[in-house]
């Protein structure tokens, strides 16, 4: 297949993954819903066209695997999230799942001397549970049990979402991926922000990534000008002390 076909199948399979969407006029996929179960059945699909080994593990992750003939080094791991927040753009995070999926359609005549597994992270955004990254804190070893306590905006736990799915809560985060299995992971992710394009630039490496947490604040005082006004130094004292409060 030539290049500009294989860019072309993989637009189109974006715009396939949009149809899984629980708005009507716009992208929002929430983590452990229908739309989460459809995508990621979509993407296995894929996934087997290419020659992976597929799975799904404890929190809904989707996995597949180029499986290696000999493998003497740790696994690969590519991927990005599969989950959106609302009203969402169609790439990101699908765009790094549907590009490891082709490269790996790509190398399949390749054998490496280790396994490379292609993932899809069923939550990055925390759109449901207002909890970032819990796909990829899963593998990573760091799934919180407290987090299956953590109620939706309609009253649903975590733990009985991932019931509901056919998930074990009880087995989340337990088949974590541990250092030493892991060679490195790669993960392609839209820019987002103007950089490249304003230096007409297709691709870039990251030297930095941002971490996301969330906190929720109260702050009492009185708004008011900063500076020689007394309500406003009251309100700045209260900020300063509330973000000190909650410094981790
Ligand atoms: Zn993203």
């Amino acid at each position: 297949m030539e290049i500009h076909q294989v860019a072309s199948k993989i637009m189109h399979q974006a715009d396939k993954l949009v149809e899984f969407s629980a708005m009507d006029e716009g992208l929002l996929r929430a983590y452990l819903t229908p739309e989460h179960k459809q995508a990621h059945a979509q993407i296995a699909q894929w996934m087997i066209s290419a020659g992976l080994q597929t799975w799904q593990d404890s929190v809904g992750n989707q996995w597949g695997r180029k499986v290696s003939s000999n493998p003497t080094l740790p696994t690969l791991i590519i991927g990005s999230h599969s989950d959106t927040v609302a009203n969402a753009g169609k790439y990101d995070g699908n765009l790094g799942i549907l590009l490891g999926i082709e490269a790996m359609n790509q190398l399949s005549d390749h054998d490496f001397p280790f396994h490379i597994d292609i993932v899809a992270f069923a939550d990055e955004e925390g759109t449901r549970f207002n909890t970032t990254l819990i796909g990829s804190s899963a593998v990573a070893g760091h799934f919180k049990p407290e987090w299956l306590d953590i109620e939706d905006s309609q009253g649903v736990t975590m733990g009985q979402a991932m019931l509901d799915f056919g998930l074990d809560p009880e087995l989340a985060g337990q088949d974590k991926s541990l250092k030493e299995q892991v060679l490195a992971y790669l993960e392609v992710h839209i820019e987002q922000g103007p950089v490249l394009e304003s230096k007409d630039l297709a691709v870039g490496v990251v030297t930095a990534i941002a971490g996301a947490k969330r906190f929720q604040l109260k702050v009492k005082g009185m708004a008011g000008h900063a500076g020689t006004s007394s309500p406003g130094l009251t309100s700045r004292r209260s900020v300063w002390r509330s973000r000190n409060d909650f410094h981790d």
